[in-house]
């Protein structure tokens, strides 16, 4: 007998923590039994009960021995559906958002803010995928007055999978840009993939799109749609924007200005570095506005922030500070990131920078163009390491490259700068995941 999802509901307000990895099992936990690549939780769903689980949900009806293991058709897309399930019955605001870039800063900083005033649930890091939206969502519990949810995709139709399971009343596209462009096929492809954010706000009258009015594709892809419900923020001091705001200062910390709709103005130092962080700070502070914070709790909430996670950290060695920005990199990113350190007030300016993955046929052509951008910067020197930037070396004017070095592995250029120390430095590092610059920091 196969369990239904009403059923497995029933269970699950009983059992509300879901566990999926029998290695931390927590006590009297529901465990779904997921398939990897390289795995078959099914099998290790007698384990997930003898670590505390109170049932396991699994879809091989060979293992399903006694009334502990609840058999259904697919454990993933059980999941999702009770996932689904569980979000009609709560009642609150939910912001769902996606974007190519600063989707884990925006997120964090619209939940460093809220959560000034409300309680408030939020993805936790990057859990932004197709197991890690129904996760967060069973996460959700009577307490919460609101909940932030990150949506991440790497080809079409997974944000319209995601949405249909947060049921977001209020939606965030940061930015479109060059990611992934692999699985979305080229940038039109990550407009529509993004898109469906906006698609799934269209469909009712109460659903909200938090849109930058600086940011001329949105207004396309908005345009696009009959979206009921919008509300703008941005730089361009634009009437129609709930919140506006400018950059002060970004050496290295960003100082802000930001006013709304009264007129009031009010200045900000974040922990944040980065040109391209303000974005995602004016829309933290809309959607603090929108959800009527006062001033003071919204400056709270930004001023509290304090990156931890390699996205744009700062990092203080005994004789350098670096930029420690090697969670990931993309040639929108990298772009961003260039053109800050070209800005960056600072005595000795260096940029590591790393490989750009999930390029597809893009790769060659971006690579070369990130090394043409970092070569008109204004900085004292450039790394770039790994193979697709190397290969690019030949396409660049060679009597140009002073200062510049091309390393073909990371172990290469740790060698090299064991030779070569750098001292008294401001050193971004900035790079693909699976490049793992974090190696580097040992040699500062
Ligand atoms: P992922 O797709 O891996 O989940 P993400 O969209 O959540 O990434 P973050 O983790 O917030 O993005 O930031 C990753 C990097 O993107 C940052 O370290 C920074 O270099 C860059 N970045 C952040 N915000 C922006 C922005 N608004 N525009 C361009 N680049 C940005
Ligand atoms: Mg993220």
């Amino acid at each position: 007998m196969k369990t239904t999802t009403e059923q497995l509901y029933q269970v699950f307000t009983q059992h509300p923590v879901v566990s999926t990895d029998t290695r931390k099992i927590a006590p009297d936990s529901l465990f779904f039994a997921l398939k990897g690549d390289k795995f078959d939780a099914n099998t290790f769903a007698q384990n997930a009960l003898e670590a505390g689980a109170a049932y396991a949900v699994i879809d091989n009806p060979e293992y399903a021995t006694n009334e502990k293991f609840l058999l259904v058709d697919d454990v993933l897309t059980t999941l999702q559906d009770l996932a689904r399930h569980h979000r009609r019955q709560l009642t609150i605001p939910i912001i769902g958002l996606t974007g190519t870039n600063g989707k884990t800063t925006t997120k964090e900083l619209i939940n460093a803010v809220l959560s000034q005033k409300y309680k408030t649930l939020a993805t936790q890091g990057n859990l932004n995928n197709h197991i890690g939206v129904p996760l967060t969502i069973l996460t959700i519990d009577g307490s919460h007055q609101m909940a932030v949810i990150e949506m991440g995709a790497n080809h079409q139709k997974e944000i319209g999978l995601l949405c249909s399971i947060a049921q977001p009343t209020h939606g965030l596209i940061t930015n479109v840009g060059k990611a992934h462009l692999e699985g979305f096929g080229g940038v039109e492809g990550v407009k529509k993939g993004k898109g469906e954010l906006y698609d799934y706000l269209a469909e009712a009258e109460n659903r909200v799109a938090i849109i930058n009015s600086d940011d001329t594709t949105l207004l396309e892809m908005q345009k696009a749609r009959t979206l009921n419900n919008v509300v703008y923020y941005g730089q361009n001091n634009n009437a129609d924007n709930l919140v506006s705001g400018k950059l002060l200062g970004n050496s290295p910390y960003l100082t802000l200005k930001w006013h709304d709709k009264t007129c009031s103005s009010y200045n900000v130092q974040s922990q944040l570095t980065g040109s391209y962080n303000l974005d995602n700070i004016l829309a933290a502070i809309c959607i603090g506005r929108l959800f009527r914070l006062s001033s003071d709790q919204i400056d709270q909430g930004i001023e509290g922030y304090q990156p931890k996670n390699n996205r744009s950290q700062i990092t203080k060695t005994a004789t350098n500070t670096l930029i420690c920005d090697f969670y990931n990199a993309n040639p929108s990113s990298m772009f961003v990131a260039i053109e800050n350190m070209d800005k960056l007030q600072a005595a000795h300016k260096v940029m590591i920078l790393g490989d750009m993955f999930e390029m597809g046929t893009e790769s060659a052509v971006e690579h070369t163009s990130v090394i043409q951008k970092a070569m008109s910067a204004q900085v004292d020197e450039r790394i770039f390491i790994g193979k697709d930037f190397s290969s690019q070396q030949t396409e660049v004017d060679n009597t140009n490259l002073i200062n510049t070095t091309f390393y073909l592995t990371a172990e290469d250029a740790m060698k090299g700068l064991k030779q070569n120390p750098i001292t008294n430095a401001t050193i971004l590092i900035k790079g693909s995941r699976g490049m793992a610059l974090e190696r580097l920091v040992e040699m500062f």
